[in-house]
């Protein structure tokens, strides 16, 4: 007799992808069209078609464990070709979040960064740090501001607000690895490599992967998203390397303020030119885009926002010092802060943690030989003629 097997829906699970942008998940009749329009699917066991399947089936367990849903980069090649309209962009996109905020580690947290009711009081954590340190700082005098040259150390003691983000990164990045823990245990008890490769080859071909962006420029539809977010990465590396750069120069050889014409200062600046433009193009490419094509949910926004606005204010803040505006450097050095500590802070349950959940699915598929080979020749081949 024909062995069945029976499924059990997990309806909670549909709900969540049908109320994070994945509404139109039950349309899908598994034609596979977008299985054969996807350029990043690889042929054998190809996505997204599965994926669909499984979401509108409710099963969540196989959906936890599949590292193909890190594979995707949200083109929506495959929803502009869904005969159907099933938007099967949008439901990778809701899969991803969901296993972000399952993994997540406080589990509250998870769910906090998906709701704009909490914006409020996830932003009132950094303003009262600040405001704190800022007091303290002044011992309640706020009038001193006013008087003589801009000079941020006056207004945030360095030393201190250093200790207050060492010492939150640290809890945060413990946080984060509770997280990727346990992703990495789902990928691994759920989904067991079939053929082990070397780790380092791994990195070094997802790394490469990631310098030259071959994935979003493999995506026909728009080459906007592929300037956007070629921007927005290579500027927040830069801000990074800048901020390090900055407290180097600053304990080691008492460098306060940098030069507007110090290296450390352009390559700061040109960060932060690159992640506003990069933003820029981010946003309009959403909002031109055909809803019926893609899903604008609130963590696509806060991103965006956020990552526009420190990199805005960070840039106001210069001018203001340099043109010697007091009210208007201090005011807007504040809000720069609280939008850094807000984004670095809470990086582990927004949408900037796609980047450690891709990073890590990315190796663990090299390293299982589910990614097609590219050397790093034909990756820059790639880049820069599309070869
Ligand atoms: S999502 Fe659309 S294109 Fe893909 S299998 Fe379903 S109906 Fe076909
Ligand atoms: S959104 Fe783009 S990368 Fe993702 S499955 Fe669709 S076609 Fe492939």
């Amino acid at each position: 007799m024909e062995s069945r097997t029976l499924i059990q829906p997990d309806v909670k699970f549909i709900s969540y992808l049908k109320n994070n942008g994945g509404d139109t998940l039950k349309k899908c009749y598994q034609c596979a069209s977008c299985s054969v329009v996807c350029s990043l699917s690889p042929q054998h066991e190809a996505f997204p078609r599965k994926e669909m399947i499984s979401a509108s089936w409710g099963q969540k367990d196989n959906l936890l464990s599949d590292p193909d849903v890190w594979l995707c980069h949200g083109c929506s090649d495959c929803s502009t070709h869904c005969p159907r309209g099933a938007k099967p962009s949008n439901v990778l996109a809701a899969i991803r979040a969901y296993i972000i905020e399952s993994c997540a580690f406080p589990s509250f947290m998870g769910k906090a960064l998906k709701n704009s009711k909490y914006l409020f009081p996830l932003l009132l954590v950094p303003i009262i740090v600040l405001f704190a340190l800022l007091y303290d700082n002044l011992n309640g005098n706020f009038a001193q501001l006013g008087e003589g040259t801009v000079k941020f150390a006056n207004f945030l003691p360095h030393g201190t607000l250093e200790m207050f983000w060492i010492g939150g990164n640290v809890l945060i990045f413990a946080f984060a690895a509770i997280g990727l823990l346990r992703f990495w245990k789902n990928l691994t008890l759920l989904s067991p490599p079939k053929e082990k490769k070397s780790f380092v080859n791994a990195v070094i071909g997802m790394v490469t992967e990631f310098i030259s962006h071959k994935h979003f420029k493999a995506c026909k539809q728009d080459s906007s998203r592929f300037w956007g977010h070629l921007l927005i990465f290579y500027g927040f590396i830069g801000a990074m390397i800048t901020a390090g750069l900055a407290v180097m120069a600053l304990v080691v050889f008492e460098l306060s303020p940098i030069p507007l014409f110090h290296p450390i200062k352009i390559l700061g600046n040109l960060s932060g030119i690159a992640m506003v433009i990069g933003c820029i193009i981010f946003a309009v490419h959403r909002l031109k885009t055909n809803t019926n094509k893609i899903v604008n949910t609130y963590s696509d926004w806060l991103l965006i926002t956020f990552v526009f606005l420190v990199s805005f204010t960070g840039l106001l803040t210069q001018t203001f010092r340099i043109v010697d505006v007091p009210v208007l450097a201090y005011s807007t050095y504040f809000i720069h802060m609280v939008l850094i500590f807000f984004l670095l802070w809470y990086a582990p349950y927004s949408k900037l943690a796609h980047m450690f959940y891709r990073t890590l699915a990315l190796v663990y598929l090299r390293q299982n030989g589910r990614e097609k080979k590219m050397t790093m020749f034909k990756s820059f081949a790639f880049f820069f003629f599309k070869l």
